[in-house]
């Protein structure tokens, strides 16, 4: 009798990760560099141990501050809101590349990322060390500030092309800064594909490598981003 025998074409390895994380999320207090006109945070006590037993606080906080996750209602009319934004695109595999040899505010092209076209697969995250965020401390909106490195619409376009499913940055914005048109945001964000800016400069120790990301943003009720934690595990094996 005929053995009749399956092959399963294999789309996803079984990896390991580690126990130790590390953080590529940029610490929040009242004088955090705020990109121009959004509102700059306010932490205010409301209950007093001293007085009532208890710390309790309120925090008054723009949804684009420091390191955070845009949802599509940041640009586009009738796009999900941030609790709507799947979070499986905010956890899994991602490439770490470098573009800190790039001039500190210059566009990130297509041409740019096709040197990584042999590392990036489909359904990855990418995440983008241009250097910027090393400049992250109370001189930054004077070194740095509306000159930061960001995404050329050809390279939003590449994305979209590869089936990369969130894109990461080390600066403000994916987008130039004082684009009227938005088209990179709103390219990136009509195809599905997720926005991750501001991560720290931690992110320097992973360029070149292969990691696991974990950087989930608040379920605030149709807001247009949220404020999000993001970390880096090492793949083992
Ligand atoms: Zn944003």
């Amino acid at each position: 009798m005929e053995t009749k025998r399956t092959s399963i074409k294999q789309y996803s390895k079984k990896i390991t990760i580690s126990e130790v994380s590390c953080d590529i999320s940029h610490l929040t207090s009242q004088d955090i560099p705020i990109y121009p006109r959004n509102p700059s945070p306010k932490f205010e006590s409301i209950l007093n141990i001293e007085k009532d037993g208890v710390n309790v606080s309120r925090i008054t906080l723009g949804t684009h501050t420091g390191t955070h996750v845009d949802s599509q209602n940041h640009f586009l009319t009738n796009g999900i809101g941030i609790e709507r934004e799947p979070l499986s695109k905010f956890i899994g595999q991602a490439m770490v590349l470098d573009f800190s040899k790039k001039t500190i505010g210059d566009g990130i092209n297509s041409n740019d990322l096709n040197y990584y076209s042999s590392v990036a697969r489909s359904n990855d995250i990418i995440l983008l060390y241009t250097g910027v965020s090393n400049y992250w401390n109370h001189s930054y909106m004077d070194r740095i500030g509306k000159k930061f490195t960001y995404l050329e619409p050809s390279a939003a376009d590449w994305i979209v092309k590869h089936k990369i499913k969130s894109i990461g940055i080390d600066t403000f914005s994916v987008e130039k800064y004082g684009s009227k048109k938005a088209i990179t945001h709103k390219r990136l964000l009509s195809a599905g594909v997720g926005i991750i800016e501001n991560l720290n400069s931690n992110l320097k120790k992973f360029v070149g490598k292969r990691v696991f990301l974990v950087c989930l943003p608040l379920a605030l009720k149709g807001l247009d981003a949220s404020p999000a934690r993001a970390v880096i595990f090492d793949i083992l094996d």
